[in-house]
């Protein structure tokens, strides 16, 4: 949470784009804190998103471009099925990069899986740390939630979750 994945995975989109080349950019229906139509960082890049259901509707949306695509982004990861990996090795095999992001761990402290079988597959993996909430220092790779309720598919920003470390997470849960 708040580590700057959205903006990574934008900086490569935007590499993609000065290089002229073709993108489609997708995110999960279920995350709406921000703009349905773009995915917005701080700078000032913006790209649309196309928002889909499921993994089942990238794959639809990709064979509709079939052979002008160089490269596929998708936000928020986490909260696709485990089916994704089978349709990221599909659009990897008709020669189309893909890029994605999203959380490791839920606030649990525990993989969410669909990431994790994507961390297997990549080629190339890029861990992002935050700032702790708690002690300020920049390594929370945690998100503790305010009023645990056990769904960890519950989509918050700042009022929901902090970003914390592994020491102010143990703090935190005595
Ligand atoms: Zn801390």
């Amino acid at each position: 949470m708040y580590s700057g994945k959205t903006t990574e995975l934008l900086n490569f989109a935007e590499i993609y784009e000065i290089g002229r080349k073709n993108i489609l950019l997708f995110k999960p229906r279920i995350d709406e804190r921000y703009s349905k139509e773009h995915i917005v960082t701080h700078k000032l890049f913006k790209v649309d998103a196309i928002p889909v259901n499921s993994a089942d509707g990238i794959l639809a949306h990709y064979e509709n471009f079939k052979g002008k695509v160089d490269g596929v982004f998708v936000d928020e990861v986490h909260f696709f099925e485990t089916n994704i990996c089978t349709i990221v090795r599909q659009i990897t095999q008709y020669g189309t990069d893909v890029y994605c992001a999203g959380l490791d761990m839920n606030y649990l402290w525990e993989p969410f899986e669909t990431t994790a079988l994507l961390l297997a597959m990549a080629d190339e993996v890029i861990k992002k740390k935050a700032v702790c909430e708690i002690c300020g220092e920049y390594k929370a790779t945690l998100s503790f939630k305010k009023k645990s309720n056990g769904n960890i598919f519950d989509v918050g920003g700042k009022e929901k979750y902090i970003a914390v470390c592994k020491e102010c997470y143990s703090k935190l849960q005595k």
